[in-house]
């Protein structure tokens, strides 16, 4: 079946009680039992929930896999994610990812014996150099946040396999409409569903996708002991949200390519990090792996004081953490989702305090490019 098919349908059948279109808000902690140990195949509402379940069949669709796992958020899935390492094991991760993923690795991980190298997953050879005996996972974000950054995911994987190392793809910026890692050889995709999967900015949650018997038998062994389900009722709300997954997503795209190209010929603009541009370093990369650029844009201003100012000064964009709403957003990256990042880490990977990244909305183009000119005339 075709993506908005799978995205209306997958994991979805009328309600057997009374044929409601809908999948039904299964709203219960529990489930009654004829008699010890004589039920239904549901027992508890962590460990079952038909809305979750159909979420999850239905993400899985979406991402070419065979298994979902839904989690509370995008962090407690990578938390999840950590279960299939143990003490004394290595992790290689893209050095430039989400603030909270860094924060999670660094202060809360490491001190579990669990080593991290911060790499730049692009650089087949640094890649290479950085195996030890006792790697386990590479973890990474393509394209990466905010720098826009392409980890080329068929080679890296590849040489992953070779060396029997698990590849963890954090897809939350492409959304499985653009880019599909599983089908490029990753073991693993993750995503913050909060951002382009819901869509909405009305849920905080996470989704896995693997087609690993093993690597799902033990994540979803994890989802039950350790807890961090989501609500039925945010899981019902992502389910609605997938159907319209592809014509957001379009919008998302053509928006994003119309502001990136208006963009670049302006004045005030230092440097432009946008796949969609001929001139990213990465274009052809993103062409082969990816069917789309995403709506994610960030621009060096050059001066952090202007930088600040704008931020202020938009109407139609709002000033905010988070992304992939239908709404456009703005925020400063070096001291909002990348404060958590030491200032010498962002400064090295290019994350300056003159740096705006742009989460570009479904809106009128006309309305946010003139919002844009508004905001830039101090
Ligand atoms: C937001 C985000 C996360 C974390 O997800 P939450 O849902 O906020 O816990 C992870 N990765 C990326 C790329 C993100 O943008």
């Amino acid at each position: 079946m075709g993506f908005s098919t799978d995205a209306i349908h997958a994991g979805q059948q009328p309600d057997p009680t009374t044929g409601a279109v809908m999948t039904p808000l299964y709203l219960t902690s529990t489930y009654a039992q004829e008699a010890i140990g004589k039920h239904k195949g549901y027992e508890y509402g962590r460990t079952h929930n038909l809305t979750r379940a159909a979420l999850e069949n239905n993400i899985a669709a979406l991402e070419k896999g065979k298994y979902g796992i839904a989690f509370s958020s995008g962090l407690a899935a990578t938390q999840a994610l950590m279960s299939l390492v143990k003490a004394g094991d290595h992790v290689l991760v893209s050095n430039n990812v989400y603030g909270g993923t860094y924060r999670l690795f660094e202060t809360i991980y490491r001190d579990y014996g669990i080593d991290f190298s911060w790499i730049n997953t692009n650089d087949f050879g640094e890649v290479k150099n950085s195996i030890k005996e006792n790697t386990k996972l590479i973890f990474f974000e393509t394209p990466t946040n905010p720098m826009m950054n392409l980890t080329d995911i068929k080679l890296l994987t590849d040489l992953a396999k070779e060396n029997n190392i698990l590849t963890i793809v954090d897809n939350t910026f492409m959304s499985p409409y653009f880019q599909n890692p599983l089908t490029l050889g990753a073991d693993i995709v993750m995503h913050s569903s909060t951002k382009y999967i819901n869509g909405h900015s009305d849920i905080i949650g996470g989704l896995i996708i693997t087609s690993s018997d093993k690597v799902f038998q033990r994540l979803k062994y994890v989802q039950n002991a350790a807890g961090a389900v989501p609500s039925p009722f945010d899981c019902w709300l992502t389910l609605r949200a997938t159907k319209t997954l592809a014509v957001r997503m379009k919008q998302h795209n053509e928006n994003a390519i119309q502001i990136a190209e208006y963009l670049s010929g302006q004045k005030y603009i230092k440097k432009i990090y946008y796949p969609g541009l001929k001139n990213h370093p990465q274009y052809e990369l993103a062409k082969k792996q990816m069917r789309g650029f995403g709506g994610m844009i960030s621009v060096d201003l050059g001066d952090a004081g202007f930088a600040y100012k704008i931020t202020e000064k938009f109407k139609v964009f709002t000033l905010a953490e988070s992304l992939g709403g239908v709404e456009s957003l703005i925020c400063h990256p070096a001291s909002m989702t990348h404060a958590s990042v030491p200032k010498e880490r962002r400064e090295a990977m290019g994350l300056t305090d003159s740096l705006i990244r742009f989460s570009v909305g479904i809106e009128d183009i006309e309305d946010l490019i003139a919002d844009i000119d508004q905001a830039v005339q101090l």
